[in-house]
């Protein structure tokens, strides 16, 4: 359900209805917006009894939302969500009409290759670095990451670089190390619906950046984003990285198209990773402008110092050179879309 408030309510107000909506034992989530603020309200199994909670002060009226996803809809919050991460030098804006572009490495392998690359990311125009310390590998034998070491490298190129780090949190030991150690925590399209996972980062007060499921529906898709937001932590990016079909020619299918019809169903800034999208070098560009050009809010992009030398997904890894390229076309795309990359 939905209490939609008077524009003129009062915090007092909106307290109010809050402390009422927690007295029946469920969950309130305040979210403001640019003219009024809308409480969400969750953990109702059935109907709830609408009628005092309409007669409080400062009430417009209570809705009932029909939708399985709730909190991230665009019916509790007609505007863009702007997800703000801070970083040593200031504020990155995702949502809303500012885009990001993140850049790094899929695994951080040592403090050399780390600082190789977040070098070349920076010098690119990129303010946010990412690269796992922690890597969900198909085979048990592949590199996993070097794991809090890994944690520390990432904290040191925060500090030498101003970057703000984001990083993946595969099981909810890792999440705890992610979450003291980063500025976002990434959860990887394997775990999209390992909810225990998802909960505890709804826990956490760090942006969260959730990828796509290789075959999750857009609904599927959403509610794990409820999930995150149901625990109270309202910092949800999404993140197309591709899915899978009978295409043979690319490591996954870019599924653009999510992009609109994300828009029309949530206001949560939804961002593009073309990398595993495509899983060729050479795809990376081309699919970066068109996710621009789509209404994304920003791109996820493997950057790697030696791509040949990589030990994970250096086939999709760009170098320097087109990495710089991608920005300054991306930065030309947003603008026509009156749109601008921070
Ligand atoms: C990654 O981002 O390096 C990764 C493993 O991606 P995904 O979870 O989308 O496969
Ligand atoms: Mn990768």
């Amino acid at each position: 359900m939905l209490i939609v408030m008077q524009a003129h309510a009062t915090e007092e107000q909106i307290r109010q209805v809050c402390l009422r909506v927690e007295s029946f034992g469920l969950k309130a989530h305040p979210i403001p917006g640019s003219i009024r603020t809308a409480i969400g309200v969750t953990g109702n199994k059935g109907a709830v009894e609408l009628g005092v909670l309409e007669q409080m002060a400062g009430v417009a009226e209570c809705i009932a939302v029909s939708k399985p996803y709730k909190l991230v809809s665009r019916d509790i919050k007609e505007e863009d969500t702007v997800v703000r991460i801070a970083t040593p030098l200031g504020e990155v804006a995702i949502g809303g009409g500012r885009v990001a572009v993140i850049g790094g490495p899929c695994a951080i392998e040592s403090p050399e290759q780390a600082r190789a690359t977040a070098a070349l990311v920076k010098a690119a125009g990129a303010r946010l670095f990412r690269g796992g310390a922690y890597k969900p590998r198909t085979s048990p034998y592949s590199f996993q990451g070097l794991g809090e070491p890994g944690l520390k490298i990432l904290a040191d190129i925060r500090s030498e670089f101003g970057m703000g780090i984001v990083t993946e949190a595969v099981d909810n030991e890792s999440l705890e190390l992610v979450e003291r150690y980063s500025d976002v925590i990434q959860i990887g399209a394997r775990n999209m619906q390992n909810f225990s996972l998802l909960k505890q980062a709804g826990k956490t007060r760090k942006p969260v950046l959730l990828k796509r499921g290789m075959s999750a529906t857009l609904d599927e898709f959403l509610m794990a984003a409820e999930y995150v937001m149901a625990e109270g932590n309202y910092n949800v990016i999404l993140c197309e990285r591709g899915v899978r079909t009978f295409s043979d020619f690319t490591r996954n299918t870019l599924d653009l198209a999510v992009i609109p019809a994300v828009k029309s169903r949530s206001h949560l800034p939804i961002i593009v990773d073309p990398s595993h999208g495509t899983g060729k070098r050479h795809k990376v560009l081309p699919l970066s402008r068109a996710a621009i050009a789509v209404g994304a809010d920003g791109l996820l992009v493997e950057v790697h110092n030696q791509p040949d030398r990589a030990l994970s997904d250096g086939m999709q890894s760009i170098l320097a050179d087109e990495f710089t390229q991608l920005i300054a076309e991306a930065r030309q795309i947003a603008a026509v879309l009156n749109r601008s990359i921070n």
